[in-house]
């Protein structure tokens, strides 16, 4: 599917709303952030940012994750009593980091290929 015929793509410049990672409370484009949501009382990445209810909003970053643990922002973003687990988080937001940055990482296994040594 390629869509490439006209100049839709270029959108103005602060049209895009705006949000507030909970982790580095630093204001950001919502494209450039992810949104969290609750499931069934667990937190999980909302990618397609249409999950009914509240959310909170996110760097892609281990580093902001870390900040919003320790700070319970996720908690009183989402109006929840207590604190919540964000292992399920990190490990989602390792495989994210991990698929922008793409295939490559892992070129380590093509050097060792069979070297047979003629002695
Ligand atoms: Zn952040």
């Amino acid at each position: 599917m390629v869509h490439r015929s006209g100049p839709a793509s270029a959108r103005p410049r602060g049209n895009s709303p705006v949000r507030t990672c909970v982790g580095c409370r630093v204001r950001a484009e919502a494209g450039e952030l992810l949104r969290v949501v609750l499931v069934d009382g667990d937190l999980a990445f909302d990618l397609r940012r249409r999950a009914a209810g509240r959310g909170a909003w996110l760097h892609p970053e281990p580093g902001c994750l870390d900040k919003a643990e320790r700070r319970r922002a996720f908690a009183r973003a989402l109006r929840v009593p207590g604190p919540l687990d964000i292992e399920g988080l990190r490990r989602d937001l390792e495989q994210l980091v991990h698929r922008v940055t793409g295939p490559g990482s892992s070129r380590a296994g093509l050097d060792q290929r069979k070297q047979v040594d003629p002695s």
